[in-house]
């Protein structure tokens, strides 16, 4: 029996467990009850005592010092932690996933990662290993009298290498047990965390750091076609994620799913068109992906306009009004006004000023059509291609059609929590479970929850690595190892 299993080896896992074995403390850890950070006053409303952007607490020196030699790990600690993941290693779904959209930069600041030692250390990383040019700084354009940046963006290689420093300073390679976990069943004292081989893992205490689980959200009009489309000519963001075939091939390249599709001469003069639906960042990252690997035409339908904005939540929840923001939220008793704040700071989809420019130059050259405020009519297949009926009276032909429709975030949808639902019954407000403060599935239950779910308890960037670091500091000090 071990301790705490972990399901999950994202970065919100490798933020926990980078919490849990770093014992410095952190002034900055998002909690109601740090004392540094926030105070309550008579009427029980939270304020910050905080004005500034948070600072680092070492020197580049002491920083430098921790990144070569790392801190004190207590090996009795990871003795009785088990981490699964269905990978069987760290950060795979997640590098998977920039890979697949050919993402270059974060869209998150380089301050916001999985190291708990400090939030500078991916700065001084970069500097150490003289790579200060993969920091890149985005235009001021985005300031705000609320953050006023700097707004330095890490790139894809950057972040990748230095989450496997901290997997390497904390001792954590070949960490990871590979499986994948069906069914989580609470009993007396702890979990029986069921895996898809038959083996059974059994756990005092558990968390729950499985990402999105990729619950796709399709729309309406796609639903009856997507489910009987199967050579690949329909396919959802996640789809494109995951399918990478045995030569690596990506879905997401238009060429060679073209060739797969055995369309190298089109007729109907349908080209090489893709139809990209969605408004946020990954569809305007599949835009340029489609665009890069030899789409001649590309229609990307929005729902509603495009969005220009660098960060996925209102710029108030960035910088040093975020403390100010935090402690308005957990002031808040209501749980469904949490969860107002929680839709309504992320707002739909955006997209960052810098893929945005990447958009306008294809639309300049004719590639791209951007269709903004219309909705798909109606989509049929004839013969191998499909015809699209758009709201705004365009009809469109294309071979290929890629659903950029986002998940849904909906914990009756979870398989792991369904017993869970059944036999330790919470409250649950939008779909979203209402946790503790610590993340735990009711006091006392062993049962942790990291990620999106975690939205009513942390905020609205729960599923984001800021959220990693929030969930991390508070399930951390909880776990009994
Ligand atoms: C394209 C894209 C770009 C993004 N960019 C940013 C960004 O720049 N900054 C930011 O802050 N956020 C960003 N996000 C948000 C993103 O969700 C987080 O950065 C991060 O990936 C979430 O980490 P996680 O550990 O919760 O989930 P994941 O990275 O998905 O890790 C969860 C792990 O759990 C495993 N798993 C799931 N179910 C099971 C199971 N049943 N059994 C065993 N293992 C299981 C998966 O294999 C996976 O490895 C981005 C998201 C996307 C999709």
């Amino acid at each position: 029996m071990y301790d705490v299993v972990i399901i999950g080896a994202g970065p919100h896992a490798l933020s926990l467990l980078s919490r849990m074995l770093i014992n410095t403390p952190d002034k900055y850890e998002e909690r109601p009850d740090n004392k540094s950070l926030f105070f309550k006053n008579k009427s029980g409303v939270y304020k910050t005592k905080v004005k500034d952007n948070p600072q680092t607490r070492n020197t580049p020196r002491q920083l430098s010092t921790y990144l070569r030699k790392g801190g004190v790990i207590d090996e009795n600690v990871l003795n009785n932690i088990c981490v699964i993941d269905r990978h069987g290693g760290w950060m795979t779904q997640w590098s998977k996933q920039f890979d697949a959209l050919g993402i270059s930069h974060l869209r998150s600041t380089s301050s916001i990662h999985p190291d708990a030692f400090d939030l500078h250390t991916l700065v001084q990383f970069a500097e150490d290993h003289r790579r200060e040019g993969e920091l890149l700084e985005i235009d001021g354009g985005i300031r705000g009298s609320k953050f006023t940046g700097p707004f330095i963006v890490p790139s894809l290689g950057l972040f990748w290498d230095f989450c496997k420093s901290v997997v390497k300073r904390h001792k954590l390679e070949d960490f990871v047990t590979k499986g994948f976990v069906t069914r989580l069943l609470p009993k007396d004292g702890g979990y029986d965390v069921c895996l898809a081989s038959g083996d059974v893992i059994v756990a005092k205490q558990v968390v729950v750091a499985t990402g999105n689980i990729g619950v796709k959200r399709i729309p309406g009009w796609a639903r009856d076609v997507y489910d009987g489309c199967v050579d690949g000519s329909l396919l959802h963001t996640w789809d494109i994620i995951n399918n990478s075939d045995a030569t690596g091939i990506h879905t997401s390249d238009v060429c060679k799913q073209m060739v797969k599709l055995n369309m190298r001469n089109p007729i109907n003069n349908t080209g090489n068109t893709v139809v990209i639906v969605g408004g946020g960042l990954s569809s305007a990252h599949l835009v340029v992906k489609a665009a890069m690997s030899g789409a001649d035409q590309i229609h990307l339908v929005c729902r509603s306009s495009i969005k220009v904005r660098q960060f996925d939540l209102e710029l108030e929840w960035i910088g040093r009004s975020r403390f100010i923001k935090l402690a308005d939220f957990y002031s808040m008793k209501s749980f469904e006004k949490r969860s107002h704040v929680v839709r309504s700071s992320r707002g739909g989809g955006s997209i960052t000023p810098y893929v945005h420019q990447q958009l306008v130059k294809l639309q300049e050259s004719g590639r791209l059509i951007i269709h903004e405020d219309t909705e798909v009519w109606e989509c049929n297949k004839d013969e191998n291609h499909w015809s699209i009926q758009l709201s705004n009276g365009h009809m469109v032909d294309c071979y290929i059609i890629w659903l950029a429709t986002g998940s849904i975030v909906d914990v009756t949808m979870n398989p792991l929590f369904c017993d869970v639902i059944k036999e330790l019954p919470i409250n649950i407000i939008d779909d979203l479970p209402v946790l503790t403060d610590d993340l735990e599935w009711g006091c006392g239950s062993g049962l942790y929850v990291m990620g999106a779910l975690g939205g009513l308890v942390l905020g609205p960037d729960a599923l984001n690595l800021a959220g990693a670091r929030g969930g991390a500091s508070r399930i951390a000090h909880r776990l009994k190892c």
